[in-house]
């Protein structure tokens, strides 16, 4: 048999999670986060809300806490739209892996838990303890989500708005 060391294990888990979640949920075409959390809901049969805020340099960038009968999901308006994908993502990871609400990360841990993957969404500050397998399950979570939205939006917004120029 071979070994799989816990970070490979996680990364094969996580890529089945979401292979699982997409056999159910179809990433909307053309891409809408809320056309996906709607069917996320009626997947889970749980009702999630999305709360933007407004982000101020140090805090929590995203946050996930669930209440008895429904999930909300923080979000910092005052950003790009593809990182509050990220950000939401990121949370929908934490939801799926069946974490306990805890998003503690600063964005330095989570470069640490997590080298290779984007840092951008990881600016969660809601707790003393750090929980860095959680939050790299998540950010994997997030990471091939994301690359799944990648292929039905192949254009950035800078690249739609150089090609309406020219058409
Ligand atoms: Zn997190």
């Amino acid at each position: 048999m071979k070994r799989r060391s816990t970070r490979s294990k996680l990364e094969f888990n996580c890529r089945a999670q979401v292979k699982e979640l997409l056999r159910n949920v179809q990433l909307p075409n053309p891409w809408s986060m809320n056309n996906f959390i709607d069917q996320l809901e009626t997947y889970r049969q749980r009702e999630i809300d999305l709360c933007a805020f407004l982000w101020t340099p140090g805090s929590a960038t995203g946050a996930w806490h669930p209440y008895a009968t429904h999930d909300v999901i923080a979000y910092a308006e005052n950003t790009t739209p593809a990182h509050q994908d990220h950000t939401i993502f990121h949370e929908v990871g934490h939801m799926l892996a069946g974490h306990a609400p805890r998003c503690v990360l600063s964005t330095t841990e989570a470069e640490g838990a997590a080298p290779h993957l984007r840092p951008a969404a990881l600016n969660h500050l809601l707790s003393a303890e750090s929980h860095a397998l959680d939050e790299y399950e998540a950010e994997l979570i997030a990471t091939i989500l994301l690359a799944q939205v990648a292929k039905i939006r192949p254009h950035g917004p800078l690249q739609r708005r150089v090609e309406a120029v020219f058409q």
